[in-house]
C-alpha cells in the first residue's frame, strides 16, 4: 500500500531500535507531520514525498536521549575543573546561581543546546535553578522551546534548614518554601508546557531538602501525572549523611517517604546497596547514568552492571557542563562500557549496540517518553538523525556501531530531526547563528566571571605565563 509522506529518506543504513533491533543496509525512513508513517528496506519501499533525501548510505537512526544536564552550566564550563565536590558547590556552583539572570540563562541554554542537536542529542533532560531569581529559569525554558528540541526541565530547590556537611550545604539566602516551590512549578507548567517542552518538579536531593519539600513535589507531580527528578545516591557523603541523619541510605530514606515511583527519575545512583536497587526495579523508579560526571568529581563508578541485570530503567546522562565538561553522550556511551569492564575486570563485558540501546530506548523510557521517541517505527515522533558514514573514525563498516560508540565523533551528525522538523542539516544549526550563540554565551560568562570575583581564581589554577593582551 502505497504511503504518503512530507518528507523521505531513502538509500540509508538504518538503525531501527525496534522490538527486533532490524538494521536494514539499505532502507527508508518515511515523515509525515511529526510522525514516522514507514520504515523499512528499500526494496518494501512505496511511498510518495513531497521531497526526498538521498543518504548514499549515510547512517539513519533515532535521536539520542540525554537523561541529566543543566542548561545553566554550559557558561561555568571548566571554572571548577579539579575542584572536589565540596569546593565546587560552595567556591563555584552556589555563588555562580545567585548571579543567574534571566538573560544569562538563555545565553547558557542556548549553548548547550547547540552542543546537543549538533552531536544528535533530540531528547533532553535539565535541571535548573531558581531562586534568588525567580524567573532564571523562564530564560532558559525560552532558549528550549525556540530551539525545537525535545526538553524535560527541572525546576530544582532546596530548603534543608539543617547543617549539613561542606559537600551537601544549603545557602540560607538559597532556601525556598514549599508552598513557593509548588506554586512556581505550576506557573512554570502553565507558561511553558507545550508538545515539545514540559516542566516537573525536582527536590535537589534528600539531604538538601526537607522530607516534607520531597513529599510535597513527589504529590505534585502524581496529581500533575508528570515527572519528578532528584539527584540521588551521588556521593559518598551524601549516603553517610543519609545514614547519620535518619538512619537509612538515600534510596531507603525516599522509600520511607513513599517519594519512590514510576513518576521518579533518580540522576547519578552511584552508590546503591544492592537492598535499594531491588527497590528502584519494584518500584519503577528509573536512573539517568552519568560515568563522566562522577569520574570528574571522583565519586566512583555506579553499579550499571547490577542495576540493568536486575531491571532497573537506565538510560545515560552527560550532566551539566561544569562537571563533564562536555554534552558528548557519545564519550558518555563510551565510558558506560568501558568503566563497567574495568570495574568488573571483565573484557567482554557489555558491547556497542548496548550503549546505543542506553541512549536512545533507556534514555526515552527513563525520561518518561518511551513510547514517543527512542526508536524508529511506525507511528513514533520522527526524532531523526543522520550521520556521516564516510568519516575516517567510522571506517570499515563491517563494524560500524562499534565505530560509532568507541570511535566516535559527534561532528559526524549531519541531520537532526525532531518532531519532523529540521534543526539541523549539513552539520549546521536551523534556527539558530551559531556565531550569535557562541558570542552572547561568551559575553554571559565573562559577567559571571566579574559578578562573582571569579578571576583570580580561574587565573590562580593556571601555571603557565599568559600574555593577556588583545
Ligand atoms: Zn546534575
Amino acid at each position: 500500500m502505497t504511503v504518503t509522506a512530507s518528507l523521505l529518506f531513502v538509500n540509508g543504513l538504518v538503525l531501527s531500535m525496534d522490538a527486533s533491533r532490524h538494521v536494514w543496509q539499505s532502507g527508508f525512513v518515511a515523515i509525515e507531520g511529526d510522525r514516522i508513517v514507514a520504515v523499512g528496506p528499500m526494496q518494501s519501499c512505496e511511498v510518495v514525498a513531497n521531497r526526498t533525501l538521498d543518504l548514499h548510505g549515510d547512517l539513519v537512526m533515532p535521536g539520542l536521549v540525554n537523561c541529566h544536564g543543566h542548561f545553566e552550566e554550559a557558561i561555568h564550563r571548566g571554572f571548577f575543573d579539579e575542584a572536589s565536590l565540596a569546593e565546587w558547590m560552595n567556591v563555584g556552583f552556589w555563588p555562580c546561581v545567585r548571579v543567574m539572570t534571566q538573560a544569562m540563562a538563555y545565553a547558557s541554554a542556548r549553548l548547550a543546546i547547540a552542543e546537543l542537536l549538533l552531536s544528535g542529542v533530540t531528547s533532553t533532560a535539565a535541571s535548573e535553578c531558581s531562586v534568588p531569581n525567580a524567573d532564571a529559569i523562564d530564560g532558559a525554558l525560552r532558549a528550549a522551546t525556540e530551539s525545537g528540541i525535545r526538553a524535560v526541565v527541572s525546576r530544582t530547590v532546596v530548603d534543608s534548614p539543617v547543617s549539613l556537611p561542606a559537600s551537601q550545604s544549603v545557602p540560607i539566602d538559597l532556601r525556598e518554601g514549599v508552598a513557593s516551590a509548588c506554586e512556581e512549578v505550576l506557573r512554570l507548567r502553565r507558561r511553558w508546557n507545550s508538545g515539545r517542552v514540559q516542566v516537573v518538579p525536582e527536590p535537589l536531593n534528600m539531604l538538601r531538602c526537607t522530607p516534607e519539600m520531597i513529599q510535597s513535589l513527589s504529590a505534585l507531580a502524581v496529581s500533575e501525572a508528570c515527572d519528578m527528578h532528584m539527584h540521588v545516591a551521588s556521593s559518598r557523603s551524601e549516603v553517610e549523611g543519609s545514614l547519620s541523619r535518619y538512619g537509612r541510605r538515600p534510596i531507603e530514606q525516599l522509600s520511607h517517604l513513599k517519594a519512590l515511583g514510576p513518576h521518579l527519575l533518580i540522576a547519578h545512583c552511584v552508590w546503591p546497596s544492592p537492598a535499594e536497587i531491588a527497590l528502584l526495579r519494584d518500584t519503577g523508579t528509573r536512573v539517568s547514568h552519568n560515568p563522566v560526571a562522577n569520574l570528574q568529581y571522583a565519586e566512583g563508578i555506579a553499579p550499571l552492571s547490577e542495576m540493568l541485570e536486575a531491571g532497573v530503567v537506565v538510560g545515560l546522562g552527560t550532566d551539566g557542563s561544569s562537571t563533564n565538561n562536555s554534552q558528548n553522550l557519545w564519550e558518555t556511551m563510551k565510558f558506560s562500557m568501558f568503566l563497567q569492564k574495568h570495574r568488573l575486570e571483565r573484557a567482554e563485558y557489555g558491547s556497542a549496540e548496548h550503549a546505543l540501546e542506553l541512549a536512545t530506548l533507556g534514555g526515552a523510557a527513563a525520561i518518561g517518553l518511551g513510547r514517543e521517541v527512542g526508536s524508529l517505527e511506525v507511528g513514533k515522533k520522527a526524532d531523526i538523525i543522520v550521520v556521516d558514514s564516510k568519516r575516517t573514525n567510522l571506517v570499515p563498516t563491517e563494524t560500524i556501531v562499534s565505530n560509532m560508540v568507541y570511535a566516535g565523533n559527534p561532528a559526524g551528525v549531519t541531520t537532526v530531526l525532531v518532531g519532523g522538523d529540521i534543526l539541523v542539516e549539513g552539520g549546521r544549526l536551523v534556527r539558530w547563528n551559531l556565531d550569535d550563540v557562541v558570542a552572547e554565551a561568551q559575553a554571559a560568562a565573562a559577567e559571571v566571571v566579574e559578578r562573582t570575583n571569579l578571576a583570580p581564581v580561574l587565573r590562580g589554577k593556571s601555571r603557565w605565563l599568559w600574555d593577556r593582551q588583545a
